[in-house]
């Protein structure tokens, strides 16, 4: 099972952590449209709501009034294709014999099945399939012998994957990152209270301050008054996995992630693909939304210098960038629906030519990536429907080749269009004029990152975890565990 999701958990001195925790979830909400939920503590007991749907839906002012308490968790959960479950939906809450958890999980174990099983043949009794309910089985028990640092770091030990957690015990919040950093986590400075999320745009919406990263293999721990929180790097990874599409599609481009701003990361990605691959057209336009950035910075890059890398002369014009496709923001995310057919009525229902920008042109339309190819076949189709006389295509990531092992639900390899076909032969399918991706080298270097410390297992099909039946990329895939817990100096 994967799952894509977004994380919080907030500590406040004195004020009710339910409403604020809901608001983070609104600003993670395109991290997960399938559930939504709460759980937080009010020094007595746990309180907790989670339903499926969207979070403006899942909560009303009577849920969140009974939400008691100045601490708690939250999820957003993404779509699989095809199921909806609710056994899945989070925060997954426990109450055992040294009191109660609770979990919020983004991210996909590649050892839970063993874990599991070895966890069930103890007498635990499992309600769902997920990863998340095993991390608490694992957690509470060792609760049982141990105080919670060392705790959370035997599970860590145990555990093998990608998982950026959001923890309740008791009244405590804390968040853990895995030891190679593959999803998102951060840590912000609120009014009277702290906050770990999934993104620093759930900070934004609360008026906080963006402290920093939470780093592969930490445990962060929010003090219970809200003044601070303390820091156990619980694991030396040897080096990141870094997801690189949570730069190219999956998170917001108002976030800060590992650093870097993601519009800004999105922008160069764009500048790389005119460098590389440019094609001198009369107009540029992105597939909206996710193509905006890019086409933005390919477009930058284009009035700088020609196709073929010469300074533009002083009468040359370059290029011009103009939105050439309408979407209807009503229309839910096209990747969620289960037929084909089904998928290409929702690309036509979701956006329309603008006429103008398009009707008798040479158009570069560029998006993020390809990952069926319905969305660009029918986008070409469209274009040359509505008069375009040529459609180039360009992609600001490499052709998706693998499916994603680590918490993105993307599809499996027969549905890939780039699986199993060259690039002439994706251009050929999908009736582009040309088509252009970025190598997996030049996206590193676009995001200033070593291509060693990314994760790009769905683009490479090599990936920096042990996964039965796949390659990896890495010498050595499990951290080091630290024999000593270092108390860092935040
Ligand atoms: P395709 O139509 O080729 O199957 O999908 C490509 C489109 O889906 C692109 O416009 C891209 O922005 C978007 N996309 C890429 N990855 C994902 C994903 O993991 N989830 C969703 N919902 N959309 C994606
Ligand atoms: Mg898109």
């Amino acid at each position: 099972m994967t799952e894509k999701c977004g994380v919080v958990g907030i500590a406040f001195e004195d004020r009710n952590a339910a409403r604020p925790l809901y608001y983070g979830l609104y600003a993670l909400q395109h991290r997960g449209q399938e559930s939504a939920g709460i759980v937080t503590h009010d020094g007595f007991q746990q309180h907790s709501h989670v339903e499926m749907g969207l979070v403006g839906d899942v909560f009303d002012e009577d849920d969140l009034e009974s939400l008691n308490g100045s601490t708690g968790i939250g999820h957003v959960r993404y779509p699989t294709a095809g199921s909806v479950d609710s056994c899945c939906a989070q925060p997954f809450s426990v109450s055992f014999k040294s009191g109660s958890l609770g979990l919020s999980h983004n991210g996909n174990l590649v050892n839970a099945e063993e874990i599991r099983d070895e966890l069930a043949g103890l007498g635990h009794a499992f309600t769902s399939d997920g990863d998340t309910e095993v991390i608490a089985h694992d957690l509470a028990r060792n609760l049982l012998n141990e105080d919670l640092i060392r705790a959370v770091k035997r599970t860590m030990k145990r555990i093998h994957g990608s998982y950026s957690l959001t923890i309740m015990h008791d009244e405590t919040v804390m968040g853990v990152r895995d030891p190679q950093g593959n999803r998102p986590l951060c840590i912000g400075e609120l009014d009277n209270g702290y906050i770990i999320a999934s993104e620093s745009a759930a900070i934004d919406t609360l008026d906080g301050e963006l402290v920093r990263d939470v780093r592969p293999g930490e445990l962060v721990v929010l003090s219970e008054d809200g003044s601070g929180f303390d820091s156990y790097q619980l694991v030396e990874g040897e080096s990141t996995a870094h997801c690189f599409f949570e730069h190219v599609y999956f998170a917001r481009p108002d976030s800060r992630i590992d650093g870097k701003l993601v519009y800004e990361a999105r922008r160069n990605l764009g500048r790389k693909l005119w460098e590389e691959n440019g094609v001198e057209t009369d107009v540029v336009m992105p597939v909206p939304d996710s193509g905006r950035a890019f086409a933005s910075g390919y477009a930058d890059a284009a009035d700088e210098t020609t196709a073929t890398g010469e300074p533009r002369a002083e009468d040359d014009t370059g290029v011009e960038f103009a939105e050439g496709l309408m979407k209807n923001r009503y229309v839910g995310r096209t990747f969620i629906m289960p037929t084909q057919d089904e998928r290409e009525r929702a690309v036509r229902l979701k956006l329309n030519p603008i006429t103008s920008t398009v009707e008798g042109k040479t158009v570069t339309l560029i998006d993020d990536s390809i990952v069926r190819g319905t969305t660009s076949t029918q986008l070409v189709s469209l274009l040359k429907d509505c008069g375009a006389a040529e459609v180039h295509l360009r992609i600001g990531a490499p052709p998706i080749v693998a499916p994603c092992y680590m918490g993105i639900d993307m599809a499996t390899r027969e549905e890939l269009i780039a699986s199993d076909k060259t690039i002439p032969e994706i251009e050929d399918v999908i009736g582009a004029d040309s088509l252009a991706y970025l190598s997996p080298e030049s996206v590193a270097e676009a995001l200033g990152a070593l291509r060693s410390d990314l994760c790009m297992g769905c683009v490479t099909g090599e990936y920096p975890y042990d996964i039965e039946g796949e390659p990896t990329d890495r010498e050595v895939t499990r951290p080091a565990i630290g024999g000593q817990t270092i108390q860092a100096d935040d």
